[in-house]
């Protein structure tokens, strides 16, 4: 069983929890998450109509804060046209006119994922169009770089987002990798790495990444979805930096503070919002339900 470290709490600023376990969230609360942001994805499968795109989003918004704060774990959301669906041009045109009233809602940090899948015309042409939504509204913008092509598709993402006027200190690419991340740190980008459970305990790359790079504008996430991913990739990767002889405050920077500080851009999200306890008391309805199902507390399962 993982247990957290004294005295370090972490963010997990790109998770799926919508795809995720009860038991992820209590080993989550247990390993020391405090916060986390979920960004709009695809689902694994292409949706048909706009309205389960307003279905998917008022469930981040909604049940899915509600869900992971009776944990307590401070949920925030991006919402935003993932790459792959960008492509349906329909669909996206439909979806693209409901963002506008979904991306100002309570929790919502940034506009996200968007960005390439694989780095088709509509594709670029909706990133256009939700960096021109971001920039309007003054908001963030989280950027999910392509697997394929990746440091041509990374490089493009920024040349767009510049070319649309965004401050870089506003934007956060994700999904970076040892290709990728010298470009973005000195273009003043915020750095997001995906750690994919390859290891055990951490991600030794990551850890290397760290010591060549430093801490300054890095920050760590798991992305963990309904594929195969560790819900606790920031706090495994944590505990291995410090093994590795990473210092105690670059690893609270990069897994912690640094998410802390792009998000809270937002003015959605600030620390007291979880140092002052979570918004749901537990035992709470969200619209009738709860997620005890007969469990007195859920605290009682969280032991410490
Ligand atoms: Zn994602």
């Amino acid at each position: 069983m993982f247990m957290r470290q004294d005295s370090i709490y972490f963010i997990d600023p790109h998770i799926h929890m919508t795809s995720r376990t009860t038991n992820d969230l209590i080993a989550m609360k247990k390993a020391g998450i405090v916060a986390v942001i979920e960004p709009a994805f695809w689902l694994g499968q292409p949706r048909t109509s706009v309205g389960t795109f307003k279905d998917y989003f008022n469930s981040l918004i909604g049940w899915e804060r509600f869900r992971v704060g009776q944990f307590g774990i401070k949920h925030y959301c991006a919402i935003g046209l993932n790459a792959k669906e960008a492509n349906n041009q329909r669909l996206a045109e439909e979806v693209m006119e409901i963002l506008p009233l979904y991306v100002q809602k309570e929790g919502v940090v940034a506009i996200g994922e968007i960005g390439f899948d694989e780095q088709t015309p509509l594709e670029e042409r909706f990133f256009r169009l939700q960096l021109e939504l971001a920039k309007s509204l003054d908001m963030l913008v989280m950027v999910h770089t392509p697997h394929r092509d990746k440091k041509r598709g990374t490089s493009r993402s920024m040349d767009i987002c510049i070319e649309h006027g965004l401050n870089p200190s506003k934007v956060v690419i994700d999904h970076n990798n040892e290709e990728t991340v010298k470009e973005v740190l000195d273009r003043g980008f915020w750095a997001a790495f995906t750690i994919y459970p390859k290891t055990k305990m951490g991600n030794e790359r990551m850890v290397e990444i760290v010591r060549q790079y430093g801490s300054e504008k890095i920050i760590v996430d798991s992305s963990a979805d309904w594929g195969y991913s560790d819900a606790l990739a920031v706090p495994k990767t944590a505990l291995l930096m410090l093994e590795k002889g990473i210092s105690k405050a670059d690893v609270k920077k990069v897994c912690y503070h640094n998410a802390l500080e792009a998000y809270s851009q937002s003015k959605q999200m600030q620390e007291e919002d979880w140092l002052n306890g979570t918004q749901h008391k537990e035992g709470e309805f969200y619209e009738g339900n709860s997620v005890l199902r007969g469990q007195e507390s859920i605290s009682s399962l969280i032991i410490r």
